[in-house]
């Protein structure tokens, strides 16, 4: 496995791969774990050569605590790459990235950052949409990988790729769990031991409120998780929305009627955001 930590050279290396070859791109921030690795593995089975950037990226955190407190274990991240027989690490320092400019682009992406985390994490998308075509731009890949975890990112960088007419395939990979449920997350390490033992409760909840929308409408299905949560006030609910996966907008409340049409010609997913303490955790479920 190779290791780069500037454009310059990562590009050279990148110019011996046969134009046969496909390149297949893992953009993180570190700090890796499971659902990382199963995006790897995605791209070992896809693509003749892997590459997976490191980069915690300045602009897409709206609070500065979030990106002091980011977690690093860039030693560790590199072994477990290199058991992966990842191809290419790309680690590049913020200037590399940025030049003496560390700004965001503006995008318009159709209103799919409107919602959701786009409403709570203000210029969040902007920065995930500056940092991950720039590295389109470096790496060139023919495939990318993106987490279901991060399920409205997914269809945003889809969107970038559609609006911007970059000749890449975004490949979704499905969100890799902990055995109790808990989404895998870099933030899960900074959970204190109780508020650890009570995060599963997120997923439980996605998946009783899947069971409760198969026979009821989405009004009442967001009632029962707003409740659940009020009776569980350890974990503090952000949000919970249902919203149609192509779209991300909100199914529509205005009818209380049990919507059985409006559900079946669409696709819906729980979406929440949960505060355990001072972590912010994130995670969805189809509901159909
Ligand atoms: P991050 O390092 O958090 O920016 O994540 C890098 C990539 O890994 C993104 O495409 C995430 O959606 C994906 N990812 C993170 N956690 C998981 C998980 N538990 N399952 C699947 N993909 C994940």
């Amino acid at each position: 496995m190779q290791l780069f930590t500037t454009i310059k050279t990562l590009q050279e290396a990148l110019k011996n791969i046969a134009l046969t070859q496909t390149i297949g791109f893992v953009p993180t921030m570190g700090a890796l774990h499971e659902g990382h690795l199963s995006l790897v593995k995605n791209a070992k089975k896809t693509a003749d050569k892997v590459i997976v950037s490191i980069f915690v990226n300045p602009t897409q955190f709206d609070k500065e605590e979030d990106l002091i407190n980011y977690p690093s274990t860039f030693q560790k991240d590199i072994t477990l790459l290199q058991k992966e027989a990842c191809d290419f690490v790309f680690i590049p320092s913020a200037k590399e990235m940025y030049s003496d400019s560390i700004k965001a682009q503006e995008f318009d992406f159709d209103g799919l950052d409107k919602v959701m985390e786009g409403a709570h994490r203000k210029g969040h998308f902007n920065g995930v949409g500056t940092i991950v075509k720039r590295l389109f731009n470096i790496v060139q890949p023919d495939f990318a990988f993106f987490g279901e975890k991060d399920f409205q990112q997914l269809q945003i960088i889809k969107k970038l790729v559609e609006k911007e007419g970059l000749n890449v395939k975004i490949i979704p990979v499905p969100i890799y769990r902990e055995k109790d449920g808990l989404a895998m997350s870099s933030r899960n390490a900074r959970l204190t031991d109780v508020y650890r033992k009570e995060a599963p409760f997120i997923y439980q909840t996605l998946q009783k409120a899947k069971t409760i929308f198969g026979i009821n409408n989405a009004v009442k299905t967001i009632e029962w998780v707003e409740a659940a949560f009020k009776k569980h006030p350890i974990l503090e609910l952000e949000y919970f929305s249902i919203a149609n996966e192509a779209t991300l907008l909100p199914i529509p409340t205005s009818s209380k009627k049990y919507t059985k049409e409006i559900k079946s010609n669409q696709k819906y997913r729980g979406f929440i955001a949960v505060f355990a303490g001072d972590i912010r955790l994130i995670d969805n479920t189809a509901l159909y």
